[in-house]
């Protein structure tokens, strides 16, 4: 009984600090509203007192910005293996006659599981990412581009061939 007393008294304290910590850092950052835009410099509560929107001081969960860059281009290739299975499959389900073209849906298929697999640790080294430096970064961002584009062009690539 005791103890339960002791956990709420502390965790009243604790809520009590974040908000305190929250509305210092919202008055000296001159922060505003993310949903409404107003000024939040002068709030006595973390809450907006024009859209009443609760404010919250998170970490940001999704790790640096290069990380997500990296996650989104293979979240890209993602699209391109799906869309492109589609593209193969959709046309023989419809017109039922022709046989479906296993040889242009492999390489999409290993394409999708590569791209998962790279999704899966990709999540996995996103607290590592902060210690990338800025070389590492650079090198990212730049591959992070050029890889849906080298993918695709390897897909068109194979499908033209195949075509032949
Ligand atoms: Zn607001």
């Amino acid at each position: 009984m005791e103890t339960r007393k002791k956990w709420n008294h502390t965790a009243d304290v604790d809520k009590e600090t974040i908000e305190k910590a929250t509305i210092a850092y919202l008055t000296t950052t001159k922060s505003s509203c993310p949903r409404c835009c107003h000024s939040l410099r002068e709030t006595a509560s973390p809450r907006c007192p024009e859209c009443g929107l609760k404010i919250k001081i998170a970490l940001d969960r999704y790790g640096p910005i290069v990380w997500f860059i990296g996650l989104c281009s293979f979240i890209v290739c993602l699209g391109i293996s799906v869309d492109q299975i589609g593209w193969f499959t959709l046309p023989v389900i419809v017109f039922g006659n022709n046989p479906m073209p296993y040889k242009l849906i492999l390489p999409e298929t290993v394409g999708l599981v590569v791209f998962l697999t790279s999704v899966f640790y990709w999540w996995k080294i996103r607290q590592k990412s902060l210690l990338w430096t800025s070389t590492t970064k650079t090198i990212i961002v730049v591959c992070s581009i050029l890889l849906p584009i080298a993918y695709f062009s390897v897909l068109f690539t194979i499908y033209m061939v195949g075509m032949r």
